[in-house]
């Protein structure tokens, strides 16, 4: 690795070394090469390209579909003495015109872009007349014309490559899937780049996904618990369970915010905004609350609902813990989940093919819902990783019993089969347990052979036996017939007592004991008093507030851990703490070390 990157990287951003793939990356884009950067959220894509930014001569330009970020992200790089503009809808006329002065005055080394402004012939013009460091593009995946994230005006990106042939560019983006990668390498003309695939693992996130109770309790619970005062993020699918939610969490006390897409936009981008800025905020949301998001210190997804996909759920729970900090995914899911997304599917107005790839995406999700396994292991499985079990997921720190379900499924199959295939799970369950009531007699279930067999257990346990005999695909949900149960062909040999089913169980005292005990997060707060850091918090609150930037662009949080664990007396000191670097030390220096020193030993 070059001195000169590994000064840049100490000097300018405070960091000690390059992590991963980086070195090489900046290495090879700041020699002039292409490169094509595949990297997990918070894997540190930016260094890849501001560090050759300021390593090349000239303005580096930065293209971005993220106009409501670029204001921040100029303001982060201002902090850390990085001169920075951007060009997108949100100046007036008098502002666009000073930041094209600065560039052609060349006093610009990073310039960020949105993409229908660089596809204007007035910026390609104004390009033309100074020389790019580089060009870089970010979220590249936006190319890609199938995938969710499709914005047409990428696609004319390849101009960059025709009008600049010699400008090194580096695309980046954090979607895995090879098609994906393909059609950007395609659309962005980009075959001679070099291809940097970073392992997709985020060993700091916490994989938990609980059976679903009492959703809402259950969520409650574990944001009190586990997250009191943390900024996080709460997935429903629809507006109106979004709305709901919401509102009740404001109702127990906590700061919440809704978000989506029926919203005015007005609305939303304040609610946006404001999780971006303040602490400890929630968003619950629909999955319209994406992209756009950089907060680094998210520190906990909760899903309320099952997502479409693993693609779906590993992006929505990507968003936690970008800055390396301990985070959760945490997920409740239940039979009713199942329904839900067999019924959209069912009933979507896509073709066969669309429907049948549709069902699969979600068996597979339902197999990591249902594995006894690592969360993780799972995961990388499905994005061709191989890894051993990690230890930080639910499974691997209270791992699940299994135990021999045939009888129990032979029993709730044939309850399903001898009430004639129309009922739901909720009935079923009611008819194995021996209960009186008016829909049993009024179908006289109550004289079916079936009826009471299963009044051993408990309603939980049968709700799990169904909602796994439906994940395991020896059931399937009949829309046509209002959600109820029916049987497949995979239920016979099952009936017959041919072939054994294996269940999952967590057993009760360990649910407790895993929430008790959590493991030692990437931060550790040893030593550190808990009064100074928070004294420190105050202080970063003050600065953000004159200055209107987000909390983090002052510092990280990661950063006010180690201050107050190190506690450092001098300048000198305090620029060894990771995230200081020069410009950061001259400017809060005095300020941190006079804090420090009067906080007493
Ligand atoms: P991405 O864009 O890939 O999601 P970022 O570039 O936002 O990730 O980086 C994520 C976090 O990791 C940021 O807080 C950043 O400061 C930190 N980071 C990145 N590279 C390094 C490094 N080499 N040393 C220390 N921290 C780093
Ligand atoms: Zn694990």
């Amino acid at each position: 690795m070059s001195e000169a990157a590994l000064k840049v990287l100490k000097e300018v951003f405070g960091h000690a070394g390059f992590r991963g793939a980086q070195a090489d990356i900046v290495q090879h884009v700041a020699g002039g090469g292409d490169a094509l950067v595949l990297m997990p959220t918070g894997g540190g894509k930016s260094l890849c390209y501001q560090v050759p930014a300021l390593l090349r001569s000239g303005t580096a330009v930065v293209v971005s579909p993220l106009i409501a970020l670029m204001q921040d992200q100029v303001a982060a790089m201002t902090q850390l003495g990085v001169r920075a503009a951007f060009l997108n809808s949100t100046l007036d006329l008098e502002q666009v015109r000073e930041v094209e002065r600065s560039l052609l005055d060349g006093t610009l080394d990073l310039l960020y872009v949105a993409p229908e402004r660089l596809n204007t012939p007035r910026c390609l013009d104004l390009l033309s007349h100074i020389r790019p460091a580089l060009f870089a593009i970010d979220e590249a995946h936006c190319v890609a014309q199938w995938g969710h994230d499709f914005r047409p005006e990428y696609l004319q990106l390849s101009v960059l490559h025709e009008r600049f042939p010699d400008v090194p560019r580096i695309a980046l983006t954090a979607t895995a899937d090879p098609a994906t990668r393909d059609e950007i390498i395609d659309r962005l003309a980009l075959h001679d780049a070099r291809v940097f695939v970073s392992s997709f693992d985020r060993p700091n996130i916490r994989y938990t996904i609980v059976d679903k109770d009492d959703a809402r309790k259950q969520l409650l619970r574990f944001i009190r618990t586990e997250h009191p005062d943390d900024a996080g993020i709460v997935y429903c699918l629809s507006r109106k369970k979004v709305d709901e939610t919401a509102e009740w969490l404001v109702a127990q006390g906590l700061k919440a915010l809704p978000y989506h897409a029926g919203m005015d936009a007005a609305t939303r981008a304040a609610h946006q905004a404001r999780f971006q800025r303040e602490e400890g905020l929630i968003v619950v949301a629909t999955i319209a609350f994406g992209m756009g998001i950089d907060k680094p210190d998210v520190r906990f997804v909760a899903h309320l609902d099952l997502p479409r996909s693993i693609e779906g759920y590993y992006q929505e729970t990507g968003r936690a813990g970008r800055d390396g900090g301990a985070a959760d995914a945490w997920m409740a899911y239940g039979l009713a989940d199942v329904v839900q997304q067999r019924r959209f599917i069912d009933q979507s107005e896509g073709s066969e093919a669309f429907r049948r790839i549709s069902g699969s995406k979600l068996d597979a999700l339902l197999g990591l819902c249902e594995t006894a396994q690592c969360r993780r292991v799972h995961l990388l499985a499905y994005f061709g990783e191989e890894g051993a079990p990690c230890g930080n997921c639910d499974n691997c720190l209270s791992p699940p019993e299994t135990w021999d379900a045939s009888v129990a499924s032979q029993k709730a199959l044939s309850a399903i089969y001898r009430t004639g295939q129309r009922f739901g799970a909720g009935h079923l369950i009611d008819v194995l347990r021996g209960k009186d009531g008016e829909r049993i007699r009024q179908w006289a279930h109550d004289q079916l052979s079936v009826y009471g067999i299963g009044k051993a257990e408990d309603e939980h346990h049968w709700r799990s036996v169904f909602r796994q005999l439906v994940a395991l695909g020896l059931a399937r949900v009949d829309h046509e017939s209002y959600g109820a149960l029916v049987l497949t062909e995979a239920a016979r040999p099952v009936l017959r007592g041919e072939r054994t089913v294996m269940m999952r169980r967590i057993p009760e005292r360990t649910k407790e004991a895993a929430r008790r005990t959590r493991s030692p997060s990437p931060v550790s707060m040893e030593g550190v008093d808990a009064n100074l850091l928070a004294a420190l918090k105050a202080w970063r609150l003050e600065e953000a507030r004159t200055q209107s930037v987000p909390a983090y662009v002052i510092l990280h949080d990661s950063t006010l851990v180690e201050l107050a664990r190190q506690r450092p007396d001098d300048l000198e000191g305090l620029a060894d703490i990771p995230g200081f670097g020069a410009r950061k030390v001259e400017r809060y220096g005095d300020a941190l070390v006079e804090l420090l020193g009067g906080f007493g030993g």
